[in-house]
């Protein structure tokens, strides 16, 4: 590590000493050796892996060298249809007949397996998604561990959860999730609905189908009965075929709100089930009173955490205009030193973007910020020369109109707006058609109270950011989707009151 001195500034006679904080860090790769992936993949339906009907394979690449990981199964309506088939007879023959406590063993196992298999879990998931190795091993395998735990407890205390109420099972649950937190969406979909009794079709993205791949290896290997976990994988047809299929009675998704409001128009008069759980664009605010520091590290969490590639993403920052100075400059001090690369390396903080998709639409964010007039400034950082790469990057002098404060980016880059007064970063923050999480920092209690009450988001961090865990629930207002998942909660879109 290495701190140089790089020059002194002389201002209002107080000498401020800049610092080079470029560090060094010796490069710390995880291993890939300690990860099996296989050159090919099939379909995972009723229990056993099952070619593709049509006998199409698609490539999952590693975004940060571009290069072949495995190959895929695109599965089709026909292998849509099998695993949907599989799901029934698993939940009218097994499933919905077996004990609850019986359930529960099953989803415990699964989640010691995924706790004993963490690391291997970890590396795969970088590689196929490009997330930094210190965050795939250190949130999301073990907080989808903790789903699974989480739900397995609920499994035979449904009475409690909804007491004097009779809670039956659903039927048959279509899950489609996205690319940003591969394995843990799967096991946020998969646990409370095996914990309530229903029976799964699960598609990953085509991006990042590898974690769940693994995650059915182990669903066979726990021995959970057959056809009760299908997982199929495939681009935006297979979930639309999931979508339309006449056997689902429930449907949960995770991803954009284009998306969503197809799935809401294809399902509608019908009587399936549906919770969307959708974009985002966060407003953190920060008040003159927080503590700056730590304030500016909630920020960068929120923001650069995952490239960006969060939904709940604080990606609009809205700083009181008597500190913005200060907090403008210690933001910048710090994506300086944020070290963008290898997302094996145990240092990174910022690894690749997910695909060549998503960078672009990035870079066009980033031009039409440009465009609009606001200032742009991004870490000096090298980037690698292969792969899928995006600098840190801020814009300041953003108007509350403009489109990058405005639209969901899903990437590092956030937009920094100033306010005076408690009523108009309240009015500010709730403009905007989503309403996923926001984050408040101050030091006052009572106003951390007021201003959640008045915020329409349906997560508020006060002092912190982007914490999660499976007692909470999640989920939106607005074009940020309905329904909430995690926590008791997320009970209640897999159940039926029947009394
Ligand atoms: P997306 O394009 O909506 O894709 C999500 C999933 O839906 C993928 O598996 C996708 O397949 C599939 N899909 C695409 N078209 C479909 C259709 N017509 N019918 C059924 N399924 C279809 O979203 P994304 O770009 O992958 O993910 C980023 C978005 O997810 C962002 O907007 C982000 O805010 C949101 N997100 C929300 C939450 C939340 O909890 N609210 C969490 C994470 C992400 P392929 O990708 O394989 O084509
Ligand atoms: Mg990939």
């Amino acid at each position: 590590m290495a701190v140089t001195k790089k020059k002194s500034v002389k201002k209002n006679n107080t000498i401020k000493l800049k610092f080079d904080t470029s560090w060094l860090y010796a490069p710390a790769p995880e291993s890939k050796s300690a990860a099996t992936i296989k050159p090919q993949y099939d379909l995972f339906i009723n229990g056993e892996w099952q070619k593709p009907s049509g006998g199409k394979y698609f490539d999952t690449i590693n975004p940060a060298n571009e290069e072949k990981l495995s190959e895929v199964a695109d599965a089709n309506e026909a292998d849509v249809n099998k695993a949907v088939t599989a799901a029934r007879n698993a939940y009218e023959k097994v499933w919905k007949k077996m004990p609850a406590k019986e359930r529960a063993k099953y989803i415990f196992r699964i989640a010691r397996m995924v706790q004993e298999r963490a690391r291997e879990l970890a590396i795969i998931e970088s590689l196929d998604g490009g997330k930094p190795i210190r965050e795939s091993r250190d949130f999301d395998v073990p907080t989808a561990a903790n789903h699974f735990f989480y739900y397995a407890g609920w499994a035979d205390k449904l009475e409690y959860a909804f007491p004097n109420r009779t809670a039956a099972s659903v039927g048959v649950a279509g899950q489609i999730i996205p690319w940003n937190f591969p394995l843990l969406m799967a096991a946020w979909k998969i646990a409370p609905a095996l914990a309530t009794g229903n029976t799964v079709v699960l598609k990953p993205a085509e991006t990042t189908p590898l974690t769940a791949l693994k995650l059915a290896e182990i669903i066979q290997e726990s021995g959970l009965p057959e056809g009760v976990v299908n997982i199929v994988t495939g681009a935006g047809a297979t979930g639309a075929a999931i979508v339309n299929h006449p056997d689902i009675n429930k449907i949960a998704f995770t991803g954009s709100t284009e998306v969503g409001k197809i799935i809401q128009r294809s399902i509608a008069g019908t009587n399936k089930k549906v919770t969307l759980e959708l974009g985002g664009k966060a407003a953190n605010i920060i008040f003159e009173d927080a503590p700056l520091d730590q304030a500016v590290e909630g920020v960068i969490n929120g923001i650069y955490f995952n490239q960006g590639h969060v939904c709940c993403a604080g990606s609009r920052l809205y700083v009181q205009e008597s500190v913005s100075k200060q907090v403008i400059r210690k933001l910048k001090d710090r994506i300086e030193s944020l070290i963008v690369g290898d997302p094996l390396d145990k240092n990174t903080d910022i690894g690749a973007i997910n695909s060549k998709q998503q960078l672009e639409t990035i870079r066009k964010y980033v031009k039409i910020g440009k465009e609009e007039g606001a200032e742009m400034y991004e870490s000096s950082c090298s980037l690698p020369g292969r792969g899928f790469w995006c600098r840190p990057t801020l814009f300041t002098n953003v108007a509350q109109s403009a489109r990058i404060a405005q639209e969901e980016i899903f990437g590092p880059v956030l937009a920094i707006l100033t306010f005076r007064t408690d009523d108009e970063v309240i009015e500010k923050a709730n403009n905007s058609p989503y309403g996923l999480s926001a984050g408040v920092w101050t030091d006052k209690g009572s106003k951390i109270f007021n201003m959640t009450k008045r915020m329409r988001a349906g997560v508020i961090w006060a002092n912190t950011f982007n914490k999660f865990d499976p007692t909470s629930p999640f989920g939106g207002y607005k074009e940020s989707g309905f329904g909430r998942e995690g926590g008791l909660h997320g009970l209640l879109p897999y159940v039926k009151l029947i009394n």
